[in-house]
């Protein structure tokens, strides 16, 4: 008999400010208790105020071990890197960047023409034989991520597969789910997710109703909160009677390693840290 996963924990979303002065909605960041395995880190870009002033970004800064997957709903991400890579994520677009043993990048927001900026950042660790591996890109538009609409329901497939279509990011390490699912009101979600893995939901518009083991018609989660799922087979969410939800489903699986974070870097010792910073000193962090 399947089993629907329960609540585990409700996040609330914090704000902080990263880079230059870039305000973040941040669910989680890397740390050594690694509660998210095999996910790092969740921020969510949200200006909503023209009037908050000039964006200043991400200037340059390393990657290493990790990899980060950047989602634009509004506005875009300028990005180059110290490999000559360069391009913009635009609405609707990802991008999923590999670090492996290492990259120089700068991220730079840009606003949309209502003056917002809205798309999220998630990090996904790499097991440790594939920490100090090749860079690589995964470059998507928004014309390239399928999407599948039944019953009320709308999936936008990044990674894995739903209803038999399956995301363009592949051969990811952790075997990720990551979709951008809208459940119109009145109508409900589920599907399997491995037993074991990893699943969160970020909960960004509307509201609904969660799963959470007692009678009755489950819990109640409005935006913006990062809800962790308990282990089981699969997930079920309901949208109340008028109001849709949407929410970035989340999910892979944990690799069990132990980690050491440092900033932008997630490695599995202290020493891979000290080397990296090494590196970093010496000029040989990029080859
Ligand atoms: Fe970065």
């Amino acid at each position: 008999m399947k089993t629907i996963r329960k609540i585990a924990e409700i996040i609330e979303p914090q704000y902080v400010i990263e880079g230059a002065g870039v305000l973040l909605q941040r669910s989680f960041s890397p740390k050594v208790s690694n509660l998210f395995d095999p996910f790092l880190l969740f921020d969510h870009f949200a200006f909503n105020d023209p009037i908050e002033g000039p964006i200043r970004g991400f200037p340059t800064h390393p990657h290493r071990g990790i990899e980060t997957v950047t989602y634009m709903l509004e506005g875009q991400v300028r990005h180059r890197d110290s490999l000559g890579n360069q391009g913009e994520v635009g609405p609707g677009a990802v991008q999923w960047m590999t670090s492996g043993r290492g990259i120089l990048h700068e991220e730079m927001p840009r606003r949309g023409p209502n003056g917002v900026i809205y798309g999220f950042q998630l990090w996904v660790n790499l097991p440790s034989d594939k920490k100090m591996s090749q860079p690589r890109y995964q470059e998507m538009s928004d014309n390239t991520i399928p999407s599948v609409e039944k019953d009320g329901v709308t999936v936008r497939v990044v990674a894995g597969e739903y209803d038999g279509v399956s995301g363009p990011a592949t051969e990811i390490a952790a075997q990720p789910i990551y979709m951008d699912v809208r459940v119109e009101a009145g109508h409900e979600f589920e599907m399997d997710i491995p037993r074991g893995h990893t699943a969160l939901a970020y909960v960004f518009e509307g509201e609904g109703f969660f799963d959470n083991g007692e009678p009755g018609e489950g819990e109640h989660v409005p935006a913006v909160r990062m809800v962790k799922f308990a282990d089981g087979d699969s997930i079920k969410v309901r949208a109340a009677e008028g109001q849709y939800i949407r929410f970035m489903l989340i999910a892979g699986e944990p690799f069990g390693e132990p980690i050491a974070p440092y900033g932008p870097f997630v490695m599995n010792t202290q020493e891979e840290i000290r080397q990296a910073l090494t590196d970093l000193r010496n000029g040989t962090f990029v080859s």
